[in-house]
């Protein structure tokens, strides 16, 4: 059997974004900026599209800016924040301890320029706390950034609440939204969002495209310089195919949520329990507030690496933690800011899913993730030294 729930990392496209996709290369070859009738054809087909994705978003038109993807909306959206700060004066920032590279590099660049940074812990169910945030506020602080859905562990954070408590503060709030757009409502308006970030290939549109949404009243500056495109602040020529495909694969998401939503909590619950059985191991992140899709498990006496090398030669594409962080062998640091030890944090293993997946193949991984994680107990001194040190080691073998 194959089974990919590395969904997380990237997805498939969807026939949707495929077959609006595929008239864009044919036919609709025009530049938006022409006056020529290919030209407004390509232009109409744009506006379209600026249309669908921000009424998914409940926001106008004119606050949706295309990008390349979702690391460049987080780049634009806390650069302009710091910015727009420093031109008034205020130059701290606060963000958290498990945001996404694209935020935390960003961030970084900016401690460097003489920005300050408050990073707020996450407590053990990863999510930042209210009162956590409100007393690190300043009257110099410019910008929060929070990440309205963890990628490694799924955790949803307070969004609508930190956005109030921002606009009451009079501070600008952007979040990376890259795991929740698609995937539950994202509301802007109702959450109190400034800015948000998305990316396509995380809801099956291609790689290469994404979106920043900025409040209108939010004056950003020009990201690119170059033409007129986007309202003059990102240069260079549309790239219509894949804007074509996200606003179809967005509008197919926003459509089919609820059910979507049902059908991947039912596999995700399923695989928890399941995997839950397997002793001495453990389900990261929060269990009330998680997104569908992302299960993030830690086995203790096992490596992840060689836990994701052997489901894969069963025909599962999993993950250890972030695309970003696999490949190095580090504990991921979303994991690692649980409070998580480090040798616990190396045996992690994260299973993304998306509607394509099927009850059957959770199935599957709960015959196959046993049988390997047992496999590597056994040739394991990390293990057998903890069963010589455990009171029931019965319990553990037993398995
Ligand atoms: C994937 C991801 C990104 C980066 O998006 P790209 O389009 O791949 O650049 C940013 N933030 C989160 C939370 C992600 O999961």
């Amino acid at each position: 059997m194959f089974v990919y729930v590395d969904n997380a990392a990237t997805t498939a496209m969807s026939k949707a974004a495929i077959d609006a996709m595929t008239p864009a290369m044919h036919e609709l070859y025009g530049n938006p900026s022409s006056l020529h009738q290919k030209g407004r054809e390509a232009n109409m087909a744009l506006i379209g599209a600026r249309e669908t994705v921000a009424k998914c978003l409940n926001a106008e038109a004119r606050e949706i800016y295309f990008t390349g993807c979702g690391t460049e909306a987080d780049n634009w959206a806390i650069t302009e924040g710091a910015r727009l700060g420093a031109a008034a004066g205020k130059k701290h920032i606060i963000s958290d301890t498990i945001e996404h590279h694209a935020v935390l590099h960003t961030l970084a660049r900016l401690e460097k320029e003489g920005f300050e940074v408050t990073y707020l812990p996450v407590h053990e169910d990863g999510r930042v706390r209210l009162e956590e945030l409100e007393a690190a506020l300043r009257p110099d602080t410019c910008l929060v950034t929070i990440m309205y859905a963890n990628n490694e562990i799924g955790t949803i954070q307070p969004i609508r609440e930190i956005g109030a408590l921002c606009r009451a503060k009079g501070v600008l709030f952007h979040t990376d939204a890259v795991q929740a757009v698609g995937h539950i409502p994202v509301d802007v308006v109702a959450d109190n969002i400034d800015m948000l970030s998305l990316s396509g290939h995380k809801f099956h549109a291609p790689k290469g495209v994404g979106a920043l949404y900025c409040k209108k009243s939010v004056p950003i500056r020009n990201f690119i310089e170059g033409g007129a495109q986007e309202r003059g602040r990102r240069g260079g020529t549309e790239a219509l195919p894949g804007i074509l495909a996200m606003a179809a694969a967005m509008q197919e998401s926003c459509e089919h949520l609820e059910e979507n939503m049902a059908k991947v909590t039912a596999m995700r619950d399923r695989l928890i329990a399941g995997l839950g059985q397997i002793p001495c191991s453990r389900c990261n992140g929060s269990p009330d507030h998680k997104v569908p899709g992302i299960v993030s498990f830690c086995f203790e006496g096992i490596e992840g690496e060689s836990l994701l090398l052997r489901l894969d030669l069963a025909g599962i594409c999993a993950s250890s933690g972030s695309a970003c962080t696999s490949g190095s062998l580090d504990p991921s640091h979303v994991l690692l800011a649980l409070g998580m030890p480090h040798e616990i944090a190396h045996g992690s293993l994260r299973l993304s899913l998306c509607e394509y997946n099927t009850m059957e193949q959770m199935e599957y991984i709960l015959e196959k993730v046993p049988e390997v994680v047992r496999t590597l107990r056994q040739m394991s001194p990390v293990w057998t030294h903890m069963l010589e040190n455990m009171e029931d080691p019965y319990l553990a073998v037993a398995q």
